[in-house]
């Protein structure tokens, strides 16, 4: 007998797929490092060729992640059957690597987590009340493909759990979030490892870039942000592709109920970073802006200069901060 469930289309491409691709989003978190191995570890499991990429490669600090050192920096070859885009809500996000894996594979497979997800694919598993895009993998992967959880794959998806919910703490955790992490635990995923090398871990590099972005710092009607130029990077000759996170410890300030950082990436073009207390949707923000992302944690790259990103996004948000309430129930 065969049901009809949101797995089905999924598990018949996959089943009849000898090649497959996997490939994440540029810029890629734990949540993406750890779904794209999860997924590539569990496909493997089942004797399927599976190539895993991502622009770049896996940043210094995921490269614990079992599975990293064999991850393709910049896809430039090769055929495939499926392409699993996993935790890109759209299909820009994907990068070069999602672009020369959709021109090379017969079906897409959109594995996501994100509310603004665009629904690029031809079977869609997008579970928008997932707390990561790992658990939706745990979910496809044992309750859809049936398959059982080896280490490798507890590690990785474990990763992605812990890394989007800042360690459990974001206001979409429930009862089963910890079930599934209880679960990945007792396969041999370790708590201990992946919080000590993500979540409580940073270069000083990214400090010396935060003590220049405190100098700009602004608080205005639940509002604060702080702005990055690019010069600030050559000054203390660090790599500009280094993770910041500040908006996410912005959003911490009582006063705060949105938080905004603008990273000027070279001339022209600025990273807007966005965090936001439970209860204010800065996820339809970053959207309008032609980016993406969750209603407490979204972004999107804007072009001109600082000044008039802060122009044109500060009165979003503080728009964002008058439409909402707080809910930390
Ligand atoms: P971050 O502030 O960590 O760079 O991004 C927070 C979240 O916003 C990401 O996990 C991702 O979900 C989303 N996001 C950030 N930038 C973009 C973007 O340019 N496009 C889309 N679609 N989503 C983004
Ligand atoms: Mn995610």
């Amino acid at each position: 007998m065969t049901t009809t469930s949101i797995w089905t289309e999924a598990n018949r491409l996959v089943h009849d797929a000898q090649r497959i691709v996997v490939v994440t989003h540029v810029a890629p978190d734990g949540d993406a490092i750890g779904t794209l191995l999860g997924v590539t570890h569990a496909l493997r499991g089942i004797g399927k060729h599976v190539d895993a990429a991502v622009d770049g490669g896996v940043p210094d600090y995921l490269r614990y992640v079992p599975g990293s050192e064999a991850v393709i920096k910049q896809l430039a070859e090769g055929q495939w059957d499926v392409f699993i885009s996993v935790d890109s809500s759209d299909e820009a996000r994907t990068g070069d690597s999602g672009a020369y894996a959709r021109a090379n594979s017969r079906a897409v497979i959109n594995l996501d987590h994100h509310i603004t997800n665009t629904r690029f694919g031809d079977a869609h598993l997008v579970i928008a009340e997932a707390v990561s895009a790992a658990e939706v993998a745990f979910d496809w992967v044992t309750q859809g493909l049936n398959l059982p959880l080896t280490r490798d794959i507890a590690q990785s998806l474990l990763t992605g759990m812990v890394t989007d919910t800042l360690g459990f703490r974001t206001s979409n955790v429930k009862p089963r979030t910890l079930e599934i992490a209880q679960t990945l635990m007792a396969a041999g995923g370790s708590l201990t490892e992946i919080t000590a090398r993500t979540l409580d871990s940073r270069p000083y590099d990214s400090l010396l870039i935060w003590r220049e972005a405190f100098e700009t710092m602004q608080l205005e009607d639940g509002v604060v942000w702080v702005s990055i130029p690019y010069n600030a990077f050559e000054r203390n000759h660090v790599d500009p592709a280094v993770e910041l996170n500040l908006s996410e410890f912005l959003v911490k300030v009582d006063e705060a109920m949105v938080a905004a950082s603008f990273k000027q990436e070279r001339e022209g073009d600025i990273r807007l970073s966005l965090r936001s207390k439970p209860g204010f949707d800065v996820g339809s923000v970053a959207f309008s802006l032609g980016g993406g992302g969750h209603k407490q944690a979204s972004g999107a790259t804007l072009y001109g200069t600082l000044e008039e990103a802060a122009a044109q996004v500060v009165p979003l948000l503080k728009a964002a901060v008058k439409n909402g309430m707080l809910d930390i129930r």
